[in-house]
């Protein structure tokens, strides 16, 4: 089978894995350990990981607080913000904005808030999934103190105006935050310049390791306060406590740091290759649709509509090609995309749809390949 699913995951690039391997066996200390050697080398390690991935972002080393991953920063971001606001001002109603096209770990948490009874808007996206900023100061609130947007999303690869969305939410002085997992890496960013307060992404997206991810906390102007998520020994500043993941750090910023060398080559590489099997697609197979934005889109990713072919018929095909499909049996139901259904495809459509996500070993052979197997399945 052929990997056309770099958004789900990527795997560990070789130079990332080398990096690591020392920080399993000889240098396996803990970083809090101040009084010798071993301690010392991994002190060493995660203060280095830190600076390169606060690199590939324009942030500052300390602005850089390491997590499990996204989910965990995501989840982080709206309660420890929450909970920060509460404790300054216990009365205020609070409000927050973000779109009905999230990843889940955004948009189950923001629906949980209406236990601690925050009132929040799920803005609906246009046909392209962009969220349209005239609709953000239309929703705007006295008491909006929080925005959380998708940088690009992780379906259909649609890149939101997070700089124009930022700099609305710095008008109004609301806390501006963004899931940034499939844009960090991928497209250049500075935190600083564009006024982003919050910001979660996660090294397993770029050729780095599972379990360990960040999330952006700005130091200064203004500086962004959360309450901690996990108390404990005091590590990452006191808000993260518990024993830091010295080789996932090492790995993150290793892979941080090779996304940040390549970042211009390698979205080159994957926008010709994408655009390719976007081609060979419509010659292949007539009716083919494009989702998402025609041009304001990841570099890698494909989202297609198949016409009048579910993919769960098409299975046995599709095994030949590691992809994502719109539409999956979940615990026993079937879960339908919100991300086609938030840009109007109908559950029909939803069914027919696929994700092909193309990575750093991604070839030209791979694309006509692909291409060939899915015109198959299609006349089967
Ligand atoms: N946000 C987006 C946009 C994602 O694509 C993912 C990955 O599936 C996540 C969050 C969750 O990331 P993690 O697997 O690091 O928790």
């Amino acid at each position: 089978p052929i990997y056309f699913d770099y958004n789900a995951t990527t795997p560990v690039d070789p130079e990332v894995f080398a990096a690591m391997e020392p920080y399993f066996k000889q240098h396996f200390g803990n970083p809090a350990s101040a009084g010798h050697t071993w301690g010392w080398a991994a002190e060493a390690a995660v203060v280095k990981g830190r600076e390169q991935v606060a690199q590939l972002i324009g942030a500052k080393s300390q602005e850089v607080i390491f997590t499990s991953g996204a989910t965990e920063s995501n989840n982080w971001a709206i309660f420890g913000l929450l909970s920060k606001l509460r404790e300054n001002n216990p009365q205020e109603p609070v409000h927050f904005i973000t779109s009905n096209v999230e990843h889940s770990s955004i948009m189950k948490g923001m629906a949980a808030l209406t236990r601690w009874n925050v009132d929040v808007t799920f803005l609906p996206v246009d046909h392209n999934g962009q969220v349209q900023v005239e609709q953000v100061k239309k929703a705007l609130r006295p008491h909006t103190r929080m925005m959380s947007f998708i940088w690009v999303n992780n379906e259909i690869g649609t890149i939101n105006p997070i700089a124009e969305l930022a700099a609305l939410a710095k008008e109004n002085k609301i806390y501006f935050h963004t899931d940034a997992t499939q844009a960090a890496g991928k497209i250049p960013m500075n935190v600083t310049d564009m006024g982003i307060d919050l910001m979660s992404f996660s090294a397993h997206k770029i050729y780095g390791p599972k379990g360990v991810g960040a999330l952006y906390i700005r130091g200064k102007d203004p500086k962004v306060q959360l309450d901690p998520l996990i108390y404990g020994g005091g590590q990452e500043r006191g808000l993260r406590s518990g024993t830091v993941n010295v080789p996932g750090v090492v790995g993150f910023g290793k892979a941080a740091e090779l996304c940040k060398k390549n970042q211009a080559q390698e979205s080159a590489k994957l926008r010709e290759l994408s655009q390719t099997l976007w081609k060979e697609l419509q010659a292949a197979i007539p009716g083919v649709k494009l989702n998402g934005h025609p041009t304001e889109r990841a570099a890698n990713n494909l989202n297609i509509t198949l016409p009048g072919a579910k993919t769960e018929k098409l299975m046995s095909h599709l095994q030949k090609l590691g992809v994502s499909t719109g539409s999956a049996c979940g615990t026993g139901a079937m879960v339908i995309s919100h991300v086609l259904t938030g840009i109007g495809l109908s559950p029909e459509e939803v069914q027919c749809s696929l994700r092909l996500s193309l990575g750093r070993w991604t070839t030209r052979e791979e694309i006509s390949r692909a291409v060939d197997i899915l015109k198959e399945g299609i006349s089967k």
